[in-house]
């Protein structure tokens, strides 16, 4: 099969599994897992920033940054789409007590206007604005990458109104490859940076949470207790993370590179509606518009030919790139897509 469900389908490679199997580990709740330790140092210096915590999931990294900066009964602002308004089960209303106040962005991106028009006014009547969270790349926008210039208006915007910024950066390193820029220059920005090790990447779980609060990410460090996010020896999950930020981060290129490949290709199937132009990392989202082909039926039909894609929603597909997919198998899922639609 040619999964291009999703990043997330990544099997772990020979040598990650061996850097797994030989990490040295103790119990990270007594913070005396050395592996635990190293990766955190090192997404720390990576983002430029004080302190890491190494956490389940990403998730659980966003989930942690809204409760450590909110109060109950405060709002956050974030894109309509973002994975923490829509993939998260309400997390955010559930456990940290906040509302979220959604910004409708173009594909994902907002604009430092829109934000700042967000913000409630201090008065004794208006809900106070605890946070503004950015998703970069934002994966239901379609792998967009937020440029830098936006993001310094919208912390521009963030420091005059006091408000803390924090960054979903699930996929921060698909930017870092796609610009060159640094994580760091991106980090920058923001009082917390959550970043996962699971997508692109290729570590099998876990995610980081980053900031240069070291208070923060203690108060972080109780609500990763009290959310069941506080594991043992999971040094073996982090050496496959170290593993995956010195050998998986220049590689995404690659996936990039596939994934434009591949919705060039799908242009030039009519049935097919695509902005290849639109494709900025390792997300491809197009339309099949044809009502005589259900969504459901396109994808068991391409299943049938050995590809895997997920439909979300309308008449919208998303086939994603990463490190197990090959350019032959972006050829293969070419022609796939050729025989069920053409
Ligand atoms: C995948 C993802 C997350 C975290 O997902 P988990 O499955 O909990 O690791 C967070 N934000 C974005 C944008 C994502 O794509």
């Amino acid at each position: 099969m040619i999964d291009l469900r999703s990043d997330t389908v990544t099997q772990p490679t020979d040598a990650m599994r061996k850097a797994m199997a030989r990490a040295e580990v103790g119990d990270d709740v007594y913070g005396e897992d050395p592996t635990v330790n190293r990766l955190q140092e090192m997404a720390a210096a990576l983002l430029g920033k004080r302190a890491a915590l190494f956490v389940p999931s990403g998730t659980m990294g966003n989930q942690l940054a809204i409760r450590a900066h909110t109060q109950p009964g405060q709002e956050v602002i974030v894109e309509s789409k973002a994975h923490i308004v829509r993939y998260e089960q309400g997390a955010a209303g559930a456990l940290a007590g906040v509302q979220l106040h959604w910004v409708v962005g173009d594909r994902g991106i907002m604009t430092a206007e829109q934000v700042e028009a967000a913000i409630r006014p201090k008065d004794p009547y208006s809900i106070p604005t605890g946070l503004i969270c950015i998703e970069n790349t934002h994966n239901s926008g379609g792998g967009t990458i937020y440029s830098l210039s936006t993001i310094e208006k919208i912390r521009a915007i963030a420091s005059k109104h006091k408000i803390p910024m924090h960054l979903d950066g699930a996929r921060l390193f698909n930017a870092v490859a796609a610009t060159t820029l640094p994580a760091s220059t991106y980090a920058q920005h923001f009082e917390t940076v959550s970043f996962c090790l699971s997508k692109g990447l290729g570590a099998p779980a876990g995610s980081l949470l980053v900031s240069s609060d070291t208070q923060l990410i203690e108060r972080a460090r109780r609500f990763r207790r009290m959310y069941g996010g506080a594991m043992r020896q999971s040094g073996i999950l982090a050496a496959a993370g170290i593993y995956a930020l010195e050998h998986h981060v220049a590689r995404l290129k690659t996936d990039h590179d596939h994934a434009k490949k591949l919705a060039r290709a799908l242009q030039q199937i009519p049935a097919v509606r695509i902005a290849p132009q639109h494709v900025e990392t390792n997300i491809v989202i197009f339309d099949v518009p044809d009502p005589r082909l259900t969504p459901a039926d396109l994808v068991s039909q391409l299943k049938d030919h050995g590809v895997l894609i997920h439909a979300i929603g309308g008449r919208s597909f998303r086939a994603v790139t990463h490190l197990n997919i090959s350019a032959k198998q972006i050829d293969e899922a070419t022609e796939a897509f050729a025989r069920v639609l053409n």
